[in-house]
């Protein structure tokens, strides 16, 4: 089957086509984003891959359809990106991966919290500069801390665990929750309580109307004093100008994030050379307690290579008119 992959970086080349030698499509490598701009590239392909950032609302659907798409396959699990109700209307099938890696994702979101508490970065350039001194460097111990974890989905379960591992007290929030996360140690607070006697939030929900600024002035307001922030699930999650708020006052501890609201032609990119205009972006990395990385949770090799196994197994069902394995549903 034709399918044409959007945002291709040399990675996704090199993974997809080691995948694609038995999977047999033919692969059509964009590097640009889809988008309303780019959408006419997709034109006679059956399937489109696509990534995080790529733009599939309904006028760019609407064109995937009339160009003889079929197949939206999202080569990643958040689908904040697709307009689900204006595929189904189209009869537009949407898959994504749910299930790759969330070791890849909530270790990451461990060396995050690792790094900002214990300044490693800061170390790390003072140590380069044969600057030892450790002023400012202090972290606290974990063991015996509060964790609020956020979405006790599979992210947040691994995250969890490994929580526990390192002694501390961990609290869930989620809409479902889980005996799993209670099995491994965490326990559930009551909705509305989260955070507030926490000494660390991670964040491991999904992007949904209802999670949108979940963090903002007010949970802020009332979260523990100095309590240590980190987000490796969407930027949106984030009210990203209250958090600046909270790191001038001191109400935050610190800030590391894998992800930024506003990330969608920034991350993914090499803008070293250029002047970054996005002055809240580059407000927040001014400060000396917070850590940004630029979308790379996912970014193992076990994490890709499943990605795109799961994404060629999707197009390969999808060709032979069998069941979508990893469908997502018009509700989501
Ligand atoms: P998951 O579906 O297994 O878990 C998400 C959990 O969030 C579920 O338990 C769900 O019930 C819960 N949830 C949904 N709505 C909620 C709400 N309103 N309040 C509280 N909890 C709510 O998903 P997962 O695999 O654990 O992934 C979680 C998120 O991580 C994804 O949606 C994606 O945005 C993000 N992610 C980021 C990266 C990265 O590279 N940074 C990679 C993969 C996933």
């Amino acid at each position: 089957m034709k399918i044409a992959v959007f945002s291709a970086k040399r990675y996704d080349r090199e993974y997809l086509d080691a995948v694609n030698v038995a999977a047999g499509h033919t692969l059509k490598y964009h590097e640009a984003p889809l988008d309303l701009d780019t959408v006419h590239l997709a034109a006679g392909y059956a399937a489109v891959c696509i990534f995080v950032n790529d733009k599939a609302d309904a006028e760019v659907l609407a064109q995937l359809k009339a160009g003889g798409t079929g197949l939206v396959a999202l080569r990643c699990t958040g689908f904040n990106n697709v307009d689900l109700k204006a595929a189904a209307q189209l009869g537009l099938k949407v898959v994504r991966v749910t299930d790759y890696s969330p070791y890849s994702v909530a270790e990451h979101a461990v060396a995050l919290l690792l790094a900002i508490n214990r300044k490693i970065h800061r170390a790390y350039n003072r140590t380069r500069d044969s600057n030892f001194a450790l002023d400012g460097l202090m972290g606290f111990d974990l063991h015996g801390k509060s964790v609020a974890v956020i979405g006790t989905g599979k992210i947040g379960r691994v995250f969890a665990k490994i929580m526990v591992g390192f002694g501390c007290n961990v609290i869930g929030y989620d809409k479902y929750p889980s005996e799993e996360f209670v099995a491994l140690g965490g326990h559930y607070a009551v909705p509305g309580e989260i955070g507030r006697d926490a000494d660390i939030v991670s964040l491991h929900a999904p992007l949904t109307p209802e999670t949108y600024h979940i963090i903002n002035a007010d949970t802020i307001a009332r979260a523990k004093r100095g309590a240590l922030l980190i987000n490796t699930s969407r930027g949106g999650l984030v009210d990203t100008e209250a958090v600046i708020e909270g790191l001038k006052s001191g109400q935050i501890g610190g800030f590391a994030a894998d992800v930024y609201e506003q990330e969608a032609g920034i991350f993914f990119r090499d803008l070293s050379s250029v002047v970054v205009t996005d002055d809240v972006l580059q407000r927040l990395i001014s400060f000396p307690n917070v850590i940004i990385t630029g979308h790379q949770a996912f970014f193992t090799r076990e994490a890709i290579t499943t990605i795109c196994e799961t994404t060629l197994k999707s197009a390969t069902e999808f060709a032979a008119g069998q069941p979508l394995t990893n469908e997502i549903a018009a509700g989501g």
